[in-house]
């Protein structure tokens, strides 16, 4: 019997000692941090990154050999967990998105001149990226129609296009952009990536997009969504990221694990909702009683507490399967926790801002930002209808028919097979009586 839930005793005291820090020391900073502006929370995480790089835990999500921990997929995710109940925490652990997804594209793809430029100030958390992709024009969860060209011109690759949603797009340094290059290919071998340095002539942040998260007007700030216009960018014939075509098996390998991290951290911040839910339900008063008195109430609980123990088995079996199988052998179990995992984020910040009432709604609370944040998950990396489309066609691929139309389970065509088969003993069951 291999099954086995329990955390090896050494990584739990990672964990708990992580619990413990990201909770005292970065916890605080989410109530100041436009105060401190950007320069600001560089220097408030600056010690703090030292001291995750003293205990090595500093951008576990690589292997050893370029720098990170090796940590596999289930620890990572238990980490991530942890982390994720901040947004702050995945900046002061070296694993922020989008910087440990592009980290890992250019691990996977990188030359070892791409990776001395670029891997590693990444991984140092000396520069900062963004993954370009998404398009206003184009239909983002069918990337197969991207418009963004990159032609081959001599000595350089031209690209042209238009793009939205690059998170962290107006503060990063280097952009991974994908463009197609070879548009007569078959759909999936269309396009390419690039690595594009932000000050390239061409490259025009247009404006940090103003969303349900950030509805103020900001630019240029950790957690923007820029508008990026590529106009003529010239780039050099390295900047090519990995075999030219190869861009959707790239993205493909990087998004695997990192919907693990999101829906991980997606418990994380559940987690915290659901603590704010029960302190609310013994402590506040209505009607006679309690509100952890109020079956209604009790519901929300258990459903809650439900659905994340679900959600965290679903995943972390995910990311088993990752270690033991490969990401592509897990795409079913991946894209299972990606549209399940970001409903039950959205189901438990709901209904803890709901036992709030008006506290729940304003920003004393954190439960409004939970929630705007929570909306975004059931869109970013896949909205939910595509993967539960990809789910539903493998597994209907696995069934046909029946033979005559006939539903297998039908209980009269089975119950005539079975009295064939048991016929000597009905006989004598009926001649018995
Ligand atoms: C907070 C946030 C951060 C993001 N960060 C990045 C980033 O860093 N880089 C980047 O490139 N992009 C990023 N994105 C963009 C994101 O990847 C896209 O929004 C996503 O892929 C969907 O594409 P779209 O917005 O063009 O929606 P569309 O493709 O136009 O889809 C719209 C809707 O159509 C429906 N739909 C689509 N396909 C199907 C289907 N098969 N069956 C049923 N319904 C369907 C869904 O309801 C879907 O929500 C980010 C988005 C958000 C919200």
């Amino acid at each position: 019997m291999a099954w086995d839930f329990s955390t090896e005793p050494e990584f739990q005291r990672k964990l708990d000692w992580m619990a413990g820090f990201v909770r005292e020391l970065v916890w605080p900073i989410e109530t100041v941090f436009d105060e401190l502006g950007h320069d600001g929370f560089e220097r408030a995480i600056a010690p703090l990154r030292e001291e995750v790089k003293e205990r090595g835990l500093w951008a576990a999500h690589l292997p050893p050999e370029l720098g990170g921990q090796g940590f596999g997929q289930v620890k990572l995710g238990l980490m991530h967990e942890i982390l994720g109940s901040t947004p702050y925490a995945p900046f002061v652990f070296g694993c922020n998105a989008p910087d440990s997804g592009n980290a890992e594209i250019i691990a996977l793809a990188g030359t070892p001149e791409q990776r001395e430029r670029w891997l590693e100030p990444l991984l140092a958390g000396d520069l900062r990226s963004a993954f370009s992709m998404t398009e206003p024009d184009t239909a983002g969860s069918d990337p197969t129609l991207l418009a963004t060209r990159a032609v081959d011109d001599g000595d350089a690759w031209v690209l042209d296009g238009h793009k939205w949603f690059s998170s962290n797009g107006s503060v990063a340094d280097f952009l991974i952009v994908m463009a197609v290059t070879d548009p007569d290919a078959q759909p999936h071998r269309r396009a390419s990536m690039f690595v594009v340095p932000a000050d390239t002539p061409g490259v025009r942040i247009v404006r940090d997009v103003a969303t349900m998260e950030q509805p103020a007007d900001h630019f240029g700030r950790i957690g923007g969504h820029a508008e990026i216009v590529y106009e003529g960018v010239r780039v050099p014939k390295d900047a090519l990221l990995g075999a030219r075509g190869a861009g959707f098996l790239i993205a493909q390998q990087r998004l695997g694990p990192g919907r693990i991290h999101h829906c991980m951290r997606w418990l994380g911040v559940s987690r915290r909702a659901f603590d704010m839910l029960c302190e609310r339900a013994v402590s506040r008063y209505a009607h006679g009683s309690l509100l952890a008195d109020k079956q209604t109430v009790q519901n929300w609980v258990a459903d809650s507490a439900a659905q994340m123990q679900a959600a965290r088995l679903m995943t972390l079996h995910a990311a088993w399967r990752i270690d033991t199988d490969g990401a592509a052998a897990a795409r079913q179990e991946i894209a299972l926790i990606k549209f399940y995992g970001a409903g039950v984020l959205h189901d438990v910040v709901d209904r803890a801002l709901q036992a709030h009432g008006a506290l729940g709604y304003s920003t004393d609370l954190p439960l409004e930002a939970m929630y705007r944040y929570a909306r975004a998950a059931r869109i970013y990396d896949g909205p939910d209808e595509v993967h539960r489309q990809s789910v539903a066609r493998r597994i209907l691929s696995g069934y046909e028919p029946p033979p005559g139309g006939v539903p297998s389970e039908h209980v009269p065509a089975r119950r005539a097979l079975a009295r064939e088969r048991f016929a000597a003993l009905l006989e004598a069951v009926t001649s018995n009586d």
